[in-house]
């Protein structure tokens, strides 16, 4: 696939509707800029890369709404010295976002033939994740913790203790929390066992699986 000048044209167009929205990082907005969406869209979907919509992905999943990933992606505040877990890779494109922000990203994806597919496509598009683990993120990665950043792009119906564990002293999670519908909120880790908590407005994601549901 190519990144044309029609794409490029219609990717501007989406940042400037990120920033109508109130996406003011310009940091964020540079990034997104960057990266041609359409490579991450399932191949039906193509032409409806630079609308500003969740898309249907394998396994039942969304690709989400730009305008959640930017919002998510700036509630972060990722510097490049981060090292940064995100739950739920999906179809890559947010994680290809934090790539574009810190060069240390790791992400978990429960759907195997995600996992599958879209380890695939890093490789074909020389993004490199310092892990793409396949399994649970509900329990977060303690193998390679602690992390600056923790980003959950699915629907959790309560915020896991392991997530919070696995922050540094220092670190956020940015989460949605919530069953049908969520809210979003942002951690911050302020001692080994306070933390400040901040909420962000609605939002509707897929839902946060663990192994027992
Ligand atoms: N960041 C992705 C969002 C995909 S939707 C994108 O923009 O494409 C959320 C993803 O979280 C789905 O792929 C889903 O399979 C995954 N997920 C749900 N529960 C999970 C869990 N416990 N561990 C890891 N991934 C999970």
């Amino acid at each position: 696939m190519e990144d044309t000048t029609k794409h490029q044209g219609l990717r501007r167009q989406l940042i400037e509707i990120l920033q109508e929205k109130g996406i003011s990082s310009a940091q964020v907005l540079q990034v997104m800029s960057s990266i041609p969406r359409h490579f991450f869209m399932d191949p039906g979907l193509v032409n409806f890369a630079y609308e500003d919509q969740a898309y249907p992905i394998a396994a039942d999943q969304t690709i989400s709404q730009p305008f959640t990933v930017a919002f998510q992606t700036q509630l972060l505040e990722v510097a490049p010295h981060h090292k940064v877990l995100e739950i739920g890779t999906g179809s890559g494109y947010q994680t290809a976002v934090l790539l574009g922000l810190s060069s240390q990203v790791y992400t978990v994806e429960r759907q195997q033939e995600l996992f599958k597919k879209t380890q695939r496509l890093f490789t074909k598009l020389n993004l490199r994740p310092k892990k793409v683990v396949f399994g649970d993120g509900y329990k977060g990665l303690p193998t390679t913790a602690p992390y600056d950043r923790i980003l959950v792009t699915a629907g959790a119906p309560e915020v896991p203790k392991e997530l919070l564990e696995q922050l540094t002293i220092g670190g956020k999670l940015v989460i949605p929390v919530g069953r049908k519908e969520q809210i979003m909120m942002r951690f911050s880790k302020t001692s080994e066992k306070n933390f400040d908590k901040e909420s962000f407005g609605k939002f509707r994601f897929v839902p946060l699986l663990n192994n027992k549901n």
